[in-house]
């Protein structure tokens, strides 16, 4: 099968990303409220092991990833063992392998979402079917759709929300009268706030047969340009399949970032990242106190109604923001239908950097419509 290339859209954050850039060059400061990257370095307690790797990471590694490294990643997850393991560069390829591997094209995905699901259908010639989570009963609307695999992504990008066990279970009841596969990204699971633990509420999936988990680096460990992902597949067959696409395509992921992973970085270091997050989660509540409706439980945005301001087009509002007041955002309708009045505004900044252009931002909001 060929790539729809008509349907393949370039990445919306990569053009903000590149309208940013522009802006910058033109020595006007920019505010990367649409930032979906930590702004942490590469954690020290690796950076200083970093002369310790050996000779043989410049080289191509195993294609099912290096052994050391999923031996440790199966410690995190109870039932899974390094064999159930496959590194991939980066969950976004590894999704992309995972609509290939399982049988079935009518992907079900709950918006809003991030906006790489799309993309990724496109790529793998699969039918992408939106389900709105903001109508009300959207469970029972999950139910009336027809679809093979169920994409889930909990805390979720763009509004850091996490499903409950409550709801897991119910989804569970839906999957299991369809026969279908879910597919669970993980990716901001450390970046959860309240003293949550989001991977926990997907316990009724536990013995669910046809799941996949999907995880990584990028966001955890500040190490987006790394390149490091992972997919968790009990079922043999799906996972055979994963592997036979990654050698042809990948061969293996990086095998110098997979040896530098080996060398376990201190966990205290890694947890302060979400700690940190967690304040500035704080920060921006003490300058816009009327998002408190909006609060992530996860994740590292504010996915904000602009409603509350009378403001209806934040595709509009973002693109005068970023002209004239260097101010990105993303803007809602990059994540679902239904959603053109919302904005996505990352706190994964520096604190200075974030409260300077949060203020700066409430003055844009205030003159927007005067
Ligand atoms: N899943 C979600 C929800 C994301 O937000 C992203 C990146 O922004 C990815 C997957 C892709 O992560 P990776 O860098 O591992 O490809």
């Amino acid at each position: 099968m060929s790539i729809n290339l008509t349907d393949l859209k370039p990445s919306a954050s990569m053009e903000l990303t590149r309208m940013a850039r522009a802006i910058k060059e033109e020595g006007r400061t920019v505010y990367t409220l649409s930032i979906g990257d930590t702004h942490f370095s590469l954690p020290k307690s690796l950076a200083d092991e970093a002369q310790n790797i050996p000779d043989a990471s410049s080289h191509y590694g195993p294609a099912q990833g290096l052994l050391k490294l999923r031996e440790a990643l199966a410690k995190r997850y109870p039932g899974y063992e390094a064999e159930d393991i496959v590194i991939v560069p980066g969950l976004k390829q590894g999704l992309f392998y995972a609509l290939e591997a399982i049988e079935g094209n009518k992907v079900a995905v709950l918006e809003p979402s991030w906006l790489g699901y799309q993309a990724t259908c496109t790529l793998a010639g699969c039918d992408y079917i939106p389900v709105n989570t903001y109508s009300t009963d959207w469970l029972n609307a999950l139910r009336e759709t027809s679809f093979d695999i169920l994409m889930i992504c909990s805390p979720n990008n763009p509004d850091g929300s996490i499903l409950s066990e409550s709801e897991i279970s119910e989804i569970r009841d839906i999957i299991t009268s369809k026969n279908a596969w879910v597919l669970l990204d993980v990716i901001y699971e450390r970046y959860t706030y309240d003293e949550m633990d989001s991977l926990a509420t997907f316990k009724p999936l536990q013995d669910y047969p046809k799941i996949l988990i999907g995880n990584g680096f990028s966001k955890s460990h500040a190490m987006t340009g790394y390149r490091v992902g992972y997919l968790l597949i009990k079922d043999q067959s799906v996972r055979s399949n994963v592997l036979k696409i990654q050698q042809n395509l990948a061969t293996c992921a990086s095998s110098h970032a997979q040896h530098l992973l080996s060398l376990n970085p201190d966990p205290e270091e890694i947890n302060s990242f979400a700690k940190y997050y967690q304040e500035n989660r704080q920060t921006v509540l003490g300058i816009f106190p009327e998002w408190s409706q909006f609060v992530p439980k996860g994740g590292f945005y504010f996915f904000v109604d602009l409603g509350i301001y009378g403001i209806i087009d934040a595709s509009a509002f973002c693109l005068t923001a970023l002209k004239q007041d260097g101010i990105a955002m993303v803007p809602g309708a990059a994540y679902g239908t239904g959603f053109d009045s919302y904005i996505r505004v990352s706190f994964s900044l520096d604190r200075s950097e974030l409260e300077e252009a949060l203020n700066k931002l409430k003055n844009v909001i205030k003159s927007y419509n005067a």
